[in-house]
């Protein structure tokens, strides 16, 4: 029988690697883990986490101005950026540890190096100039922002990485992109008091979001102050004395300190030696799976964001956990990547889950949608004029729930609960039998009697 120096190598040890490696471990597989940078990954090291520290922080000037509806008197109020960046890291670095002592606790031994694929069960370290064996390896390598290199001036702009470290926070910033990471920092940046533009090539943000919550969380960005240009895109970014002007295809010239892209991330493949070990890519340098995450090279697994399938954190969780328990406890698990609930961490916040109305029309042949638009009570005792948004997609046949979109504080807490239902398979005749819990913005989700539209496809023929 072959022997090799280890039963899994995986490279990365991101969300997905990490997950793999200490599960692996505990079935008693001889692992290791390559990693180039800081252990964690983009969620820990520079995305989810620290943007979500960011969201906490750009909304404390709002929580100020409503204090003082509530009969406080809030004292003069201001903001540090430089604390708040000494802060994120000091809790970074702290995430890191944990991270490092459960690889280490799990038996996991880590490499700090770059490492390549070398053939079916080899992989090299880069900078140890040595190749090891393994019986399984896991390409777990995450992504990496996308520039429009073709740009003229591109060099001058920066992405969510870069955010997270500038040294100060710019007088004003355009935010170029309609999608998550582009309308958190859109709201991030605006709530610490920046000038904030946000510009996206298409004729609504969100694309892929049910429509409505589209459109309102537009409109309640607009009323925060956020200029949101649609339907136009950056031709070149120019470098001025002060600063940076971004010329656009419809004529614009959006002068900011900071110009962000974010749109969108692509798999981290460059150099890891996979078209040369037999594994096959996608259009994207994706790596292409299976059910079980397995290559077209039978020892060759990946996870996570570098197979471009859904670029979540939990997701890459949950597919380097099935991994381990395919290969290492002999239970194949494949990955449902159907109705993954998800939060936008924009002001205010989102979470969806399932079916948009648009899916919903083209699959069933009768939708109901069930709609509440309101003030959060919060909000009733100050001037903010702010909408929150509850939405429910049914099969007008079945009844049951097939997507919820919400927008307003805490939907990406709601969501998860929601989650939970539409995975079930839960009716609406089950949410109404639900009592009402008062008063809470949630109660609307099981107090909603009637259809606000129905739609059927013979009426709509
Ligand atoms: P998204 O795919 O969400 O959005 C990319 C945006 O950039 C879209 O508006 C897209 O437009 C636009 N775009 C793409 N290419 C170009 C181009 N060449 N020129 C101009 N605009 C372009 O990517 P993000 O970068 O925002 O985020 C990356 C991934 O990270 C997301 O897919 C998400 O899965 C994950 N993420 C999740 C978060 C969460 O769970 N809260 C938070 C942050 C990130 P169009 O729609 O027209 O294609």
């Amino acid at each position: 029988m072959t022997t090799y120096d280890y039963d899994l190598f995986v490279i990365g040890a991101g969300s997905g690697g990490v997950r793999a490696a200490r599960i692996a471990a505990g079935y008693g597989a001889k692992v290791a883990v390559a990693e180039e940078y800081r252990v964690g990954g983009t969620c820990v090291i520079r995305g989810c986490v620290p943007k979500k520290l960011f969201v906490y922080a750009s909304r404390f000037a709002e929580e100020f101005e409503d204090a003082a509806a509530f009969g406080w008197t809030v004292p003069e109020t201001g903001f540090d950026w430089p604390t708040l960046i000494a802060n994120k890291d000091r809790e970074i670095a702290r995430l890191e540890g944990i991270y490092r002592s459960n690889l280490e606790r799990a038996g996991v031994e880590i490499i700090n190096t770059r490492a390549a694929v070398r053939g079916p069960n080899a992989v090299h370290l880069v900078g140890e100039a040595r190749d090891v064996t393994a019986r399984y390896i896991l390409i777990a390598t995450g992504g990496h922002p996308n520039y429009d290199r073709k740009l003229p001036g591109i060099e001058h702009v920066i992405s969510s990485n870069e955010a997270f470290h500038l040294e100060t926070l710019p007088e004003r910033i355009v935010v170029a992109g309609g999608g998550y990471i582009g309308v958190e920092f859109a709201g991030i940046f605006n709530g610490l008091g920046v000038d904030t533009s946000l510009i996206y090539r298409g004729e609504e943000i969100l694309r892929g979001f049910d429509d409505d919550l589209r459109t309102s969380l537009h409109a309640e960005m607009v009323k925060r102050g956020i200029d949101v240009i649609c339907g136009d895109t950056f031709t070149e970014i120019e470098k001025t004395e002060t600063g940076l002007i971004g010329h656009t295809k419809q004529g614009r010239k959006l002068d900011a300190g900071q110009i962000m892209f974010a749109i969108g991330r692509t798999p981290n493949v460059e150099g890891l030696g996979l078209a040369e070990a037999g594994v096959e890519q996608g259009w994207n340098g994706q790596v292409v799976v299976d059910d079980y995450g397995k290559s077209s090279v039978d020892s060759i697994y990946a996870v996570g964001d570098v197979t471009d399938r859904v670029q979540l954190t939990p997701v890459a969780i949950r597919e380097g956990h099935a991994f381990a328990e395919t290969i290492f406890n002999a239970n194949p698990t494949p990955v449902d990547h159907e109705a993954i609930a998800t939060a936008v961490f924009s002001t205010p916040e989102l979470g969806t889950v399932g079916l948009t109305e648009a899916e919903a029309r083209e699959r069933c042949r009768a939708v109901d949608i069930y709609k509440a638009s309101f003030r959060p009570m919060k909000l009733t005792l100050t001037e903010r004029d702010e909408k929150m948004l509850i939405k429910l997609v049914v099969d007008g046949e079945s009844g049951v729930v097939l997507g919820c979109h919400l927008m307003g504080p805490d939907s990406g807490e709601l969501i998860q609960v929601l989650g939970i239902l539409v995975k079930m398979g839960a009716t609406k005749a089950q949410f109404d039998a639900t009592v009402a819990v008062h008063p809470s913005a949630a109660e609307e989700l099981v107090t909603m009697r009637e259809p606000t539209t129905r739609w059927a496809a013979e009426a709509a023929e």
